[in-house]
């Protein structure tokens, strides 16, 4: 293989990595309808609660995402992809970061699953990594199941 050929294989390799690994960012908002108060009788006003959650890293960067309780916020932890050639490094001038240790693992008894806790980039709290989309249902705000994509607005890919 010449050089000028090994160099596009790595491209091509590096370009199909990063179209599985691509991250997306989603615009999310809560959907919750006005509820009346049954002490009251009054009639609350509709949470509303809307952010961008982005589920996935990028080409040379791989991203972890969750929401943090204390900041009241979407946080996530990022650091530099392990398969990336050293001479790629060198020549994007690629600044690496180490994956983050975990804070620890706690076991879910009602579902089994072992479930790994990460400190927050912001203020070291507990957060739960959300893996997939399709595993955030609940509103960060309101806690009720109505924490959608909001399909008005676009969805953004990034690398
Ligand atoms: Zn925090
Ligand atoms: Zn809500």
């Amino acid at each position: 293989m010449t050089r000028r050929t090994f160099a596009v294989a790595l491209i091509v390799c590096l370009v199909t990595a990063a179209a599985i690994h691509a991250g997306t960012v989603f615009n999310m908002k809560c959907q919750a309808k006005r509820a009346k108060d049954a002490g009251t009788g009054k009639t609350a006003r509709p949470c509303g609660y809307e952010s961008q959650v982005t589920f996935g890293g990028g080409m040379f960067f791989d991203q972890i995402c969750g929401y943090c309780r204390v900041c009241k916020k979407f946080v996530y932890l990022n650091w530099t992809r392990a398969n990336i050639p050293q001479e790629m490094k060198a020549r994007m001038r690629i600044k690496v970061t180490p994956r983050p240790k975990p804070l620890g693992e706690v076991w879910d008894s009602r579902t089994g699953k072992v479930l790994t806790i990460h400190a927050c980039p912001h203020c070291k709290g507990p957060f739960l990594e959300i893996k997939k989309r399709d595993e955030l249902k609940h509103c960060p705000a309101c806690n009720k199941p109505h924490f959608v994509v909001d399909e008005s607005k676009p969805r953004i890919a990034v690398d």
